[in-house]
Order: structure tokens, then C-alpha cells, then sequence
């Protein structure tokens, strides 16, 4: 990885530019996943790179929801793996979630890198989706492929940074599916039941955090929770959010400011 001295200005965002190639050059992220990547830098801007308040609220009902699911899956991909590998295992574990790995661009050596990469920061985690029997309806073949132990029989699911055509296909098979996506706009983004607009990884962290505090409330206490959440309010807040910033940054000027 090249070194990134720690004095830059935008260091963090070099640093995970580093870990997506990385990440590609082991066998993992797709080229594609680079340029969605790209993508996600740019709305992270726009949501002045922090964790949100309607970002906030959606992550605690994600968390409640999966402390109430039978069979909750957390779907990890190439881009997954390679920013947030040691969170992702430690998020499924405080949720008692089944790791799969699940890919758009689906190569077995793919399978392996990201399952092998996981695997490393627990030796016994089970890792699904190297086998996969079963498919998503809607979807051709390599794309829709899943397994039977895992989001094939899931109620609910987690689909980080996915597209918008099988997270509307997890919905289609009647799915609760949760996305973490920083595009507002996104089909994903709409598409799902829960919408986290944040970058995962501040996400991952913090949903970690929410699993321990959540995890001694009564199953009413968490219903509420999930009832009480609304994720067209959600994505509206989150527009309004960034027309707020945007004219206030407009109105103040940005002009050589040193921070955003
Ligand atoms: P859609 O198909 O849902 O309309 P898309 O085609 O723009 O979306 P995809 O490549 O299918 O994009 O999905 C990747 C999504 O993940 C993008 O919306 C992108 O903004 C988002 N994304 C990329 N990196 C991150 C990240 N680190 N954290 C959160 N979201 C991210
Ligand atoms: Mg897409």
C-alpha cells in the first residue's frame, strides 16, 4: 500500500482510496467497485463526511430490527472487504447475523479472496455464498445466485453499497432489506426498507456501539423502534439536510476555507 503522510489534509480519504486498490490488486474489488467508490466520495462531501442525525436514527432501527430477526444475513462484496473486513465480522457477531458473501461481479477466486480476508480476523467465522444452490427471481444467473442458508431464507437483510436492481429483487422475494448507501438517490438508496446514508465506514462502528446498547432492551421496547421509523422521511431529511448545508456554505462563502 503507498505510504499516505499523515499530515494531508485529506488523509482519510486517501487512505481508503488506498484500501479499495488494494483491495482490487488482491483479488477482491471489481474495477467497477473502484468507480463506485468515486462515487460514494462525492455525495460524502456533500454530507460534510460525518455521520448524519437521519443517518443516526436509521442505524438504530437497522440494529433493533436485526436484535428481532430469525434469520438475519449481513451480504459483505468486494468494496465491503476491503474497507471494513474486521467490522463486518465484529458487526455480525453483535448481531447474530450469517456473514455471505454475495457479489455482482460473482468469479470464484473473488469468493475465496473476500471469504479468505474475512476469515482473518476470525478463524471461525462461517463464511456463506461460496457454494451458493439458490436464486434470486428476476435476476440472470451469476448475478442472482445466493445461498440456500443464508439470504435465501433470510427475513432480513443487509445489502451494503448495492445496486439498485437486486436490492429491489431482495424486496420483490419479500426481504426486509436494509442498505447502506451515500447516494441519497440512489435506486438502492429508495429501493430499500432502511436507508443509511453514511459512509460504512463510520457505519459499521457505530452500529456496532448501537448492538451493545440496544441489546438489553425488552423486544417491545426495539418493535417500537422499528415501527416508529419512517425511511421516506429519512431520505427527505437527508436532501434537506444537504440543500441546508449547501446554501448556508453558499451564503457564508468557501472560498479558501480550510474546513468544510
Ligand atoms: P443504484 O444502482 O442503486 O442506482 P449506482 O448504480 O449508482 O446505484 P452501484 O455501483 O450500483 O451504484 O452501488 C454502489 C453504491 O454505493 C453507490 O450508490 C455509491 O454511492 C455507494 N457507495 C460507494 N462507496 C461507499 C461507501 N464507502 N459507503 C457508503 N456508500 C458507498
Ligand atoms: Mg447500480
Amino acid at each position: 500500500m503507498v505510504k499516505i503522510p499523515r499530515s494531508h489534509p485529506r488523509y482519510w480519504s486517501l487512505y481508503y482510496r488506498e484500501r479499495i486498490i488494494e483491495g482490487m490488486e488482491r483479488g477482491m474489488t471489481a474495477k467497477a467497485g473502484l468507480i463506485a467508490h468515486g462515487r460514494g466520495e462525492a455525495f460524502d462531501y456533500l454530507i460534510g463526511e460525518r455521520t448524519i442525525e437521519p443517518a443516526e436514527r436509521a442505524m438504530r432501527a437497522v440494529v433493533a430490527k436485526f436484535l428481532l430477526a430469525k434469520h438475519p444475513v449481513i451480504s459483505v462484496n468486494g468494496n465491503v472487504a476491503a474497507l471494513v473486513p474486521k467490522e463486518t465480522v465484529e458487526l455480525a457477531k453483535a448481531l447474530n447475523a450469517k456473514l455471505e458473501v454475495n457479489l455482482f461481479y460473482r468469479t470464484e477466486e473473488r469468493v475465496r479472496a473476500i471469504a479468505e480476508e474475512l476469515g482473518k480476523h476470525d478463524p471461525d467465522v462461517e463464511i456463506l455464498g461460496i457454494n451458493p444452490t439458490k436464486r434470486i427471481p428476476g435476476l440472470e444467473h451469476e448475478r442472482g445466485k445466493v445461498d440456500e442458508k443464508g439470504i435465501w431464507r433470510a427475513d432480513v437483510v443487509l445489502v451494503p453499497l448495492e445496486d439498485g436492481d437486486r436490492t429491489e429483487a431482495l424486496v420483490g422475494m419479500g426481504k426486509f432489506v436494509v442498505t447502506v448507501d451515500l447516494n441519497p438517490l440512489s435506486r438502492s438508496a429508495r429501493m430499500a426498507d432502511i436507508t443509511i446514508v453514511d459512509n460504512i465506514v463510520r457505519a459499521y462502528p457505530r452500529m456496532i456501539e448501537l448492538a451493545g446498547e440496544l441489546r438489553n432492551l425488552q423486544r417491545e421496547e426495539l418493535e417500537r423502534i422499528v415501527e416508529e421509523y419512517d425511511n421516506g422521511k429519512t431520505l427527505s431529511d437527508v436532501l434537506t439536510y444537504i440543500r441546508d448545508r449547501l446554501t448556508e456554505l453558499a451564503r457564508e462563502g468557501i472560498w479558501r476555507r480550510k474546513e468544510l
